[in-house]
């Protein structure tokens, strides 16, 4: 969402992926179905809940107080997304997968089995593979459906559900490994495959790398993993709040989600060299993910401090995934016009 000119409010799919003229409870009015998001904003107030809230759930109207996006400010327009990828773009490969997804038949597991007991690494890599070849791999989904577990959550990302993929490959923890050691040309085809695909095609690849073949590289990247943040637990350390520098102040932020998406709250601390209060927040945002709820408390954090007039600034937050936002540049709610802002 930009200015929300384009994005038919109830009809296309914006909200938590949702289209929300299917998701409401009652049916819409012909003269409202068709307007924009921006026709059904007030600038300075929020969403006009006198046309919304009268159709839509509890649910749905904590999910949009979590959108302050209707941006008119930075006049950045509505853009269109692909569903298909993680990023929105469009790829001919992932086309290709939704065309023909239940289509697939289940793959030749003799081969992949073949495939495991050949490559070469340590005997206890590759019986760690027929492990996982197995789907023997206990991970908190199977926990959670097997309710030994609360939570099918990764604990380290909190972003999505913890499947043995996820552990191996996707969680932000090690694609990050991935990005690095897989070819560019290559990230498409190999974030994309599914377990038992990604498994096979990696360990019948003996295409030389600079540590010999890429099948043992996998391989023993894919155990490394495994030893150290799996079924061995991990390490706990005891950490201090250390003030920041005399003259720069330190903020301090936190967000959780009640779930994932779930009820989201964030709270956050400014203090200064001598660790003295500066200034502080705790908020309701709405409903929205756990990622999102920690951007929240970033937001409202800087935008305090902003306030305050605190330009030189250290900021502590404890989810890695936002930092990762930080970096690469992707915080969106962050590429606001520091001069035009204010904070309610
Ligand atoms: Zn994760």
């Amino acid at each position: 969402m930009g200015d929300g000119q384009k994005i038919l409010f109830w009809t296309d799919k914006w909200l938590m992926g949702n289209v929300l003229s299917t998701v409401t409870p009652t049916e819409i009015p012909e003269d409202i179905l068709g307007l924009t998001a921006g026709e059904l904003w007030i600038d300075g107030v929020g969403w006009d809940l006198t046309k919304i809230a009268p159709y839509v759930s509890a649910n749905t109207q904590l999910e949009l107080s979590a959108v302050v996006v209707v941006d008119r400010v930075t006049g950045r327009t509505d853009k269109m997304a692909w569903g298909e990828t993680s990023d929105g773009r469009f790829t001919v490969s992932s086309a290709y997968r939704f065309l023909s997804r239940d289509l697939f038949s289940r793959p030749d597991m003799s081969k992949l089995f073949r495939s495991i007991w050949r490559v070469v690494a340590p005997e206890r890599v590759r019986v760690f593979f027929w492990l996982l070849g197995n789907n023997r791999i206990m991970t908190n989904q199977e926990r959670f459906h097997r309710h030994i577990g609360d939570t099918e959550l990764c604990q380290i990302c909190k972003a999505d559900i913890e499947s043995t993929l996820h552990i191996l490959r996707d969680c932000s923890a090690m694609s990050g490994i991935w990005e690095r050691v897989v070819p560019r040309e290559k990230h498409q085809v190999f974030f994309n495959m599914s377990l038992l695909e990604w498994l096979f095609v990696n360990l019948v690849d003996s295409s030389m790398t600079e540590f010999g073949p890429w099948s043992t590289l996998f391989a023993v990247a894919v155990k490394c993993k495994e030893d150290g943040e799996g079924a061995v637990g991990r390490e706990e350390r005891l950490i201090s709040w250390l003030p920041p520098l005399i003259g720069w102040t330190k903020l301090n932020t936190d967000g959780a989600s009640h779930g994932n998406p779930g009820l989201a709250t964030a709270g956050g601390a400014l203090r200064d060299g001598e660790g003295k209060w500066c200034g502080g927040f705790a908020l309701n945002i709405g409903r929205c993910t756990a990622p999102m709820a920690e951007l929240w408390g970033l937001y409202y954090g800087l935008c305090i401090a902003w306030e305050k007039g605190f330009t030189r600034l250290e900021v502590e937050v404890d989810s890695s995934l936002v930092v990762v936002n930080m970096c690469i540049g992707r915080l969106i709610v962050l590429q606001m016009d520091w001069q035009t802002m204010h904070f309610p």
